[in-house]
């Protein structure tokens, strides 16, 4: 099938190793072969230049290794730029958004993987959010001529099952499902950045907005979702004759932490936000896993049951084009999120 065609595409990013994983003298346990084939926890860790940077590689019992092969539609190694991701996974269904499909894509992986640089990035290096608008920009300015287009961004996060706008704070808002216009929620800004820096800006300080606490398991763990929107509404130019708007939009995900909230020691209020996190994320699995299962015929898809699911209902499955992107550490510090990330995204190829 053509990359163009298939409804979910799933990819998957190795990080380079932090200081803390090259000086613990772990072993990589990630092995890219080529840019769709990756081996976990290979055979040979140590076996030529795998192990070279990373000093010993005897660091506990598992010497034999699980050395399993997956196949993604794309696989970046950890010199892979921003662009390059960009190039695969966006950019991919970005003629399809502009036909009118709403297309949803997804960071998935632990707290420290990777999913806020792949999404948002760093200063000088801004990643798939920025890269997004500003091609959409360039496409929709080349057909000025033949069409007028409106672009709203909205920025918001699912955190604790409540939903926050990111770039105008108030309180919680509420979910509404609008005939006609879909899942709308009230309240929600939205906004016109007219420049590169106005974006970046808009970006930034979203993204200070969001609700972190420190956990026991990392300091800077993320248990929200951040969700950036972009909306395109377009109408042919056609002298005397008023067309029909078509109207389609564009999710980034930013998905909290997906290391087992167990894992976290997690008490008290953290605890009942922990178990909140795993609503929306546990039931965007299940629907994706329901989507897998269904492969074309009906079948009950539970959007029903968070607020990111309800959020994105009219976004993933159908028509929607939809990219995965999991995100791993190479080290085997990071070793059962890596593995059940690898798995997850292995079973989210059969949608
Ligand atoms: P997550 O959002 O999944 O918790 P982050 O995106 O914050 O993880 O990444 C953890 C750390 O690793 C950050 O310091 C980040 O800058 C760095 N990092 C992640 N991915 C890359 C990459 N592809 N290249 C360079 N540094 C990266
Ligand atoms: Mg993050």
């Amino acid at each position: 099938m053509a990359v163009e065609d298939s409804k979910v595409r799933v990819v998957v990013r190795v990080r380079p190793p932090t200081p803390r994983e090259l000086e613990s003298q772990r072993r990589p346990v990630v092995q890219v072969v080529d840019d769709q084939v990756l081996v976990f926890d290979p055979e040979e860790p140590n076996g030529g230049f795998l192990g070279l940077k990373w000093g010993s590689t005897h660091d506990g019992p598992k010497k034999k290794g699980k050395d399993l092969t997956f196949v993604f539609d794309r696989v970046f190694g950890e010199t892979a730029t921003q662009q390059d991701v960009f190039q695969h996974t966006t950019h991919s269904i970005l003629d399809s958004f502009l036909q009118g499909y709403n297309c949803s894509v997804f960071a998935y992986g632990a707290t420290g993987a990777g999913k806020t640089h792949t999404m948002l990035g760093r200063e000088g290096d801004p990643g798939i959010m920025y890269l997004t608008t500003m091609e959409l920009y360039r496409r929709l300015e080349a057909h000025q001529e033949e069409k007028r287009f409106e672009v709203l961004i909205s920025y918001q996060e699912v955190y604790n099952e409540q939903i926050h706008d990111l770039l105008e704070p108030k309180g919680p808002l509420a979910i509404r499902e609008d005939p006609d216009k879909g899942v709308v929620v009230q309240g929600l800004s939205f906004h016109q950045p007219t420049s590169a820096e106005q974006l970046l800006d808009m970006l930034t300080r979203g993204n200070r907005n969001r609700t972190q606490h420190p956990t026991d398991a990392n300091a800077t763990s993320s248990r929200s979702h951040a969700i950036f929107q972009i909306f395109v509404k377009q109408q042919d130019r056609v002298p005397g004759l008023t067309q029909a708007l078509q109207v389609a939009k564009m999710s980034l995900i930013d998905l909290a932490g997906s290391e087992r909230a167990s894992s976290t020691h997690a008490k008290g209020e953290r605890l009942r936000e922990g178990a909140n996190i795993n609503r929306s994320l546990l039931a965007l699995i299940n629907v994706l896993n329901a989507l897998a299962d269904a492969k074309g015929r009906k079948s009950h898809v539970p959007y029903r049951d968070s607020k990111l699911t309800r959020l994105l209902k009219d976004s993933i499955g159908g028509n929607c084009r939809t990219v995965m992107i999991a995100t791993v550490s190479p080290s085997s510090l990071a070793y059962e999120d890596t593995y059940n990330t690898l798995k997850y995204a292995d079973r989210a190829k059969e949608i």
